[in-house]
């Protein structure tokens, strides 16, 4: 790792509020709220995201949606649109990766990129921030806050800190300071509980802990007293992981309308099993633990998670795996908002993994094998939705019929 690394943090400011009042100019200079829908101060739910002129009200991100309502009935109060965020977001993403191949999303409005490498053709790290700002401004009419540092956990608040429209460079060395002042929940890691705990040890900001000897903390905290002193030392050595060598492998479908049909449900839900099951064997990996994220109507997310013994790259498992944790999750009769599949654990296939399976006493698994590679052909060649796994869908009670 270079020693002197310039890491960005990208974060794009009060996103989904911010598209609405671009796209539709009459919203702009109003407080928007976008989130579930608040009934006159009756509905339940929260609020997914809010303009700044609605944050002058009190209103924030996760706020239940009825006081949103009492702080401020003023409000332009809109449905999310997850596809248009979704596709805008992918725009932003175009703009980053201009100045980078080492982009990390975090989420769907921000992303770590380590520009080491562009400095010198580029710019200093925060001439990029600024073209980055600047272009995302004038391309999409969006506006961005960006942090830089030497790396992940300085540049992730020197985003925050000037929000919004900041653009926070931390040089190396001025870390220390910067860092000082700040209170100890800025640290990851530092819930509540912990918050607690280094208050009672007589540890308000991030210099208390700095300043301690690491040696104190250990004894105080154990190991995790030791990350926490080496956070706020400044000590953050952890890479910029772009998608594609990502620990974990997802996909996620936000539905047009919410949706509490069984038979839709379960066909997105194998569509999202095949999505990510040609991922990884285009990636020649497999999977060893799977997980679910259910959002409802309400913005109620839950996710669950197993095992997948042995590692799989197959839609069958994974879809198999998928609807029990979707059991787990008591969907049924509710309203479904998103639904979302990640594969995790995620390993090189070892050659001649159907010998493995077979091992398990899986004899169908070269046969399952055969049929994923047919899929992959067809869908490469028509497109994914030329591909529906008929087979996978019947048998499953009379639910489906009626979807
Ligand atoms: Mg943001």
């Amino acid at each position: 790792m270079p020693p002197n690394r310039s890491i960005l943090h990208v974060d794009m400011d009060a996103f989904f509020a911010s598209v609405e009042q671009r796209d539709h100019p009459e919203y702009q200079g109003r407080p928007v709220v976008v989130g579930a829908d608040p009934k006159g101060g009756r509905g339940r739910g929260v609020v997914a995201a809010c303009s700044y002129e609605a944050r002058f009200f009190g209103i924030h991100s996760a706020l239940p949606i009825g006081r949103a309502w009492r702080l401020c009935p003023q409000a332009v109060y809109l449905r999310p649109r997850g596809a248009r965020y979704a596709e805008v977001s992918g725009e932003v993403f175009g703009i980053l990766h201009r100045y980078s191949d080492l982009v990390e999303p975090l989420s769907i409005d921000e992303a770590f990129l380590d520009v080491t490498g562009s400095r010198r053709l580029l710019g200093s790290a925060e001439a990029i921030g600024r073209k980055i700002k600047a272009e995302i401004r004038a391309e999409l009419g969006l506006v961005a806050s960006v942090g830089v540092a030497p790396n992940k956990f300085v540049a992730k608040i020197a985003s925050d800190i000037e929000k919004p429209d900041g653009l926070v460079a931390v040089a190396a060395d001025r870390v220390q300071g910067f860092l000082d002042p700040l209170p100890i929940t800025r640290l990851w890691g530092v819930g509540p509980k912990t918050a607690e705990r280094l208050r009672s040890l007589g540890m308000q900001t991030i210099g208390d802990l700095s300043h301690r000897r690491r040696e104190d903390l250990r004894a105080s905290l154990g190991e995790a007293g030791e990350e926490l002193w080496l956070l706020a030392r400044g000590v953050d050595e952890r890479p910029v992981v772009p998608e594609g060598e990502a620990k974990s492998l997802g996909a996620e479908t936000t539905f047009a309308e919410d949706t509490s049909d069984p038979g839709r449900i379960r066909r997105t839900l194998l569509n999202l099993c095949e999505r990510v099951g040609s991922r990884l064997r285009r990636s020649g990996r497999v999977a060893g633990g799977l997980t679910l994220k259910f959002r409802d109507e309400d913005f109620a997310t839950s996710t669950r998670a197993l095992p997948l013994s042995p590692p799989t790259d197959l839609t069958e498992d994974i879809y198999r795996a998928a609807l029990a944790l979707l059991e787990k999750t008591g969907w049924r009769g509710k309203r479904v908002r998103l639904l979302g599949v990640a594969a995790g654990r995620l390993q090189p296939r070892a050659e001649g993994a159907g010998a493995q399976l077979a091992l398990f006493g899986d004899e169908g698994a070269g046969k399952r094998r055969r049929v994923a590679a047919v899929v992959d052909t067809l869908r490469e060649r028509f497109g994914s939705e030329a591909v529906t796994r008929a087979a996978l869908l019947e048998g499953e009670g009379e639910e489906e019929e009626k979807g």
